[in-house]
């Protein structure tokens, strides 16, 4: 008989992106034989970094929040890695989002580690003032653990653009000069990189055109669904539009909208943009996030946050290719589903890596005191997600793996070269 207490506890380790994370690990690391010494160093983070942060609320109330920076390996070079803000961060998921960080650096083979932070707050009840006395307070307490060199932090779920100034410029007091190379994901004006801000849904249609040609298929015969319309999914959207697939679903937290002759991208990126909403968008019918994800499509785009395919929906996912935009959309419990029913699966740690690979040049930039022209950039961006894609399907197809095993064992592979070409130091 079934036991309610044992299908929570297999349900709550289920979602949790540690154990995610770990098992893709595990499995892989047994796949390649890794040494059990490299395993035991691979397995878990270089360093976590726990602060508390005061900061002086509007209302002149003292607030103290908890904020985190796991860096999760060195070995190819420094950490990197976005912040994120949201009530619900966790010790955990930074610990599992710093180890993807690991993985997708070497996938795409940046010279970077994994790094990834994030602070227990609201932003949304948040002013821009508290919003910024945090931030620098943040920055000042990660002193002497982050910089070029060192750790170089990047946009992540509500940190943007305004807070990586805030960052540098924190930085930059402390160490009596201008940084910009501290952080990534700037403003263009003040060392960002042209591209930077469209980079990581440009790799992701990138990598979905690679998979278009494997399987034989054009963008116009394509129909497309998106979940999320920030970064990743908005503009993912646009250039998937842009380059004639027919995106019929798109969503925000609050639902989404479907329509099976394809949506006017464009049109309804500016209604969210001046109503802050997806509704009452015309020429279209309302749907929730749950029902989107299982609308018939050849490309499914999660591209909002964790957990959204597990279990309890794979058998119901109605798509020829999985394009993970978002970081951990999966379980690995839904992997195996998806396996068996002939899904392709473009694993976030390549699907979304373009963003990363921006960063990389926006890193490079910043050292060189010399800016690229975006069609540089993008040109650039291109060569790599292709080379990508294809190292990673072509490791699939030689070892016999699902694409997420290979993207996988890859990495680690990479990461195990360079560690033990270094030696550990023990
Ligand atoms: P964002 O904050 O710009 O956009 C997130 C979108 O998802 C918004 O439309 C939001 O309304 C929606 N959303 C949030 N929670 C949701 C939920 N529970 N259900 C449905 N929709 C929800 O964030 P982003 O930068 O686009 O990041 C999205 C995902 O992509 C995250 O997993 C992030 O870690 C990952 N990612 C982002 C980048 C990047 O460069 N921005 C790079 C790599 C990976």
């Amino acid at each position: 008989m079934a036991n309610p207490m044992v299908d929570d506890a297999r349900e709550i380790k289920e979602v949790n992106p540690f154990e995610s994370m770990m098992s893709r690990f595990d499995r892989a690391a047994q796949l390649l034989n890794l040494d059990p010494d490299l395993y035991n160093v691979l397995r878990v983070p270089n360093r976590e970094i726990k602060v508390y942060i005061p900061v002086r609320m509007d209302s002149g109330r003292l607030e103290v929040f908890e904020g985190y920076r796991v860096q999760h390996n060195f070995a190819r070079g420094p950490a990197k890695g976005g912040i994120r803000y949201a009530p619900d961060v966790s010790l955990d998921e930074v610990r599992a989002l710093a180890a993807w960080m690991t993985w997708k650096c070497a996938v795409v083979n940046v010279p970077f580690g994994g790094g990834k932070g994030g602070i227990i707050c609201d932003p949304i009840q948040m002013s821009q003032g508290e919003l910024e006395r945090m931030t620098r307070r943040y920055t000042a307490e990660l002193i002497d653990f982050i910089g070029p060199e060192k750790d170089v932090p990047a946009p992540d779920m509500n940190t943007n653009e305004q807070t990586m100034a805030w960052i540098m410029d924190t930085y930059s007091m402390h160490a009596r000069h201008t940084v910009t190379g501290v952080v990534t994901g700037k403003p263009v004006q003040l060392g960002g990189s042209a591209g930077r801000r469209e980079a990581t849904g440009r790799g992701l249609l990138f990598c979905i055109n690679e998979a278009m040609k494997r399987l034989k298929m054009t963008p116009p015969q394509t129909r497309v669904v998106v979940q999320g319309s920030g970064n990743v999914g908005g503009i993912g959207a646009e250039l998937l539009h842009e380059s004639g697939y027919k995106v019929v679903a798109l969503s925000d937290i609050h639902g989404g909208i479907y329509n099976p002759d394809g949506l006017d991208i464009p049109e309804a990126m500016k209604h969210l943009r001046a109503t802050r909403s997806l509704e009452d968008f015309p020429g279209a019918e309302r749907v929730s996030n749950t029902d989107l994800l299982e609308i018939e499509c050849e490309v499914l785009a999660p591209c909002a946050t964790e957990n959204q395919i597990t279990s309890q929906n794979a058998n119901r996912i109605n798509c020829k290719v999985l394009a993970e935009g978002a970081n951990g959309p999966t379980t690995a419990a839904a992997d195996e589903i998806l396996h068996d029913n002939g899904v392709f699966v473009i694993p976030d740690i390549l699907a979304n890596a373009g963003g990363v690979t921006v960063s990389y040049f926006e890193w490079v930039q910043d050292r060189m005191g010399y800016f690229w022209r975006e069609a540089v950039v993008n040109e650039r961006l291109q060569e790599v997600m292709v080379a990508s894609f294809n190292d990673v399907a072509k490791y699939a197809d030689t070892h016999g793996v699902d694409t997420r095993t290979a993207a996988y064992m890859l990495a680690i592979d990479r990461v195990a070269y360079d560690t033990r070409m270094r030696g550990i130091y023990a």
